[in-house]
């Protein structure tokens, strides 16, 4: 059973023009906010510290929480900005606790919606798991995916990238003196809710490489949100040429959406392969900065029924990546309407995960999570998507015809 929460705002009624919002930005880009409204230049690096720690450590919505910012300043911040977060247009729980929210980002102009995207979160024990978007959309098209059926693309912003953790730590009550709601299920260790995150939402995170790697200083930013980069996992299709800058500018878990051991087959489920066969993209991997026992990569491998799942292409799997200080992550196929792949049968996953546990991988099948709720991977597929390109021209026309709410 779901529990659907309704909407908390409605976007109809958002003013078009809104203050732009802090949380999300980089130190350099606070910077520049109060270069704006005239912040004496050698003030600037302190009130930034204040701005950060406020934003980040105590996830505060409202300027006049910044007890150590002076009243005057603190009046100029709220009458140019505000600490908006994007609004939660639906909330979904799932009896395992999953929690997928559908959040719409802050419009950027007269003719933009504003992008709509999906969050997902994966409670555990020991840790909390947020699942985030780096892009609208996918320019890749995985003929297994729904996200790579999606027409509308864009990246997405560091601030948008940012403020899917902070949307999640604020819903969960995951800031100091803040508690989660009622009945939530979160990890009951003592470490923080949201304790982890996976680049394994909707699009290419390599493909908004500077976009990633920027929302990534926020994150792990110690003065702020602070989770260290050995928590953080970037899963790529395989854009070879960024795997070793990813390592040496992001310095984060890798995961690599292996999916199949033949070139031909790959080059089918993962047309990117055309351009990065699975040999260089194996290289890569190897020379992935910073490898070790300690730091292995994660190879996904969706389990699609006739396709890959045979035993000689679980050997064949053990035999490529030897050498390769590795995980195997097995996970199996989430169907979605139109698809032409099944999910292989649960003693076919087995007998594979057998194979690939005996040639000494630990083999997880991923537990499928949220299936009531769609929040799995592959799944995520935003809802203005669905419009008719009509009906999203008409949505375009009514808000640039809206009057222009000016920021007070
Ligand atoms: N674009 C990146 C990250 C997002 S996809 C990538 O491809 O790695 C995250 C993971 O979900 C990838 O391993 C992807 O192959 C997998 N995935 C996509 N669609 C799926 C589906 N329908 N069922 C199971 N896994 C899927
Ligand atoms: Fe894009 Fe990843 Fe889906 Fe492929 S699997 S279409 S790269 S989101």
């Amino acid at each position: 059973m779901t529990a659907s929460v309704p909407a908390t705002a409605a976007p109809a009624a958002e003013p078009v023009l809104r203050r732009p919002s802090l949380v999300g930005r980089t130190r350099a880009g606070l910077l520049e906010a109060l270069a704006e409204i005239g912040v004496p230049e050698k003030e600037r690096r302190m009130r930034v510290g204040q701005l950060w720690n406020w934003i980040y450590h105590y996830g505060v919505r409202d300027f006049d929480a910044m007890t150590t910012i002076g009243k005057g300043l603190r009046g100029q911040l709220a009458e140019h900005f505000s600490l908006d977060l994007p609004s939660v247009t639906a909330e979904q729980v799932s009896t395992d606790g999953t929690r997928k929210w559908l959040m719409r980002m802050p419009s950027t102009g007269p003719h933009d919606r504003g992008a709509e995207i999906e969050c997902v979160y994966i409670p555990e024990v020991d840790r909390g798991t947020l699942c985030v978007s780096s892009q609208v959309g996918c320019t890749l098209t995985c003929t297994f995916c729904h996200t790579g059926t999606q027409r509308l693309v864009r990246n997405l912003t560091t601030e948008e990238i940012v403020a899917q953790v902070m949307v999640a730590r604020d819903r969960l009550g995951d800031f100091p003196n803040r508690r989660p709601p009622e009945g939530a299920f979160v990890p009951n260790d003592g470490g923080r809710f949201v304790s982890n995150i996976v680049f394994m939402g909707m699009g290419e995170p390599l493909y908004n490489f500077d976009g990633v790697r920027d929302a990534i200083g926020v994150i792990t930013d110690d003065q702020g949100l602070s989770i260290g980069r050995r928590r953080i996992t970037v899963s790529t299709s395989g854009v070879v040429p960024q795997i070793g800058p990813l390592g040496e500018e992001m310095g984060t878990m890798l995961a690599i959406s292996l999916h199949a051991v033949r070139d031909e087959l790959r080059n089918e489920l993962v047309p990117l392969n055309k351009k990065y066969p699975i040999k260089d993209l194996l290289e890569a991997c190897r020379n992935y900065p910073g490898l070790s026992n300690a730091k292995r990569i994660t190879f996904e491998y969706v389990m699609l029924k006739g396709v890959n799942d045979s035993d000689a292409e679980a050997r064949e799997l053990v035999r490529l990546l030897k050498g390769i200080p590795a995980k195997i992550n097995l996970i199996p196929f989430n169907p979605w309407p139109g698809t032409k792949y099944e999910c292989s049968d649960w003693d076919r996953i087995e007998r594979f995960s057998e194979i690939v546990f005996r040639a000494g991988y630990a083999s997880p099948v991923r537990t499928p999570r949220g299936r009531d709720i769609l929040a799995a991977c592959g799944q995520l597929k935003s809802e203005t998507e669905k419009l008719s390109a009509r009906a999203r021209l008409m949505l375009d026309e009514a808000q640039a015809d809206a009057p222009a709410v000016a920021a007070e």
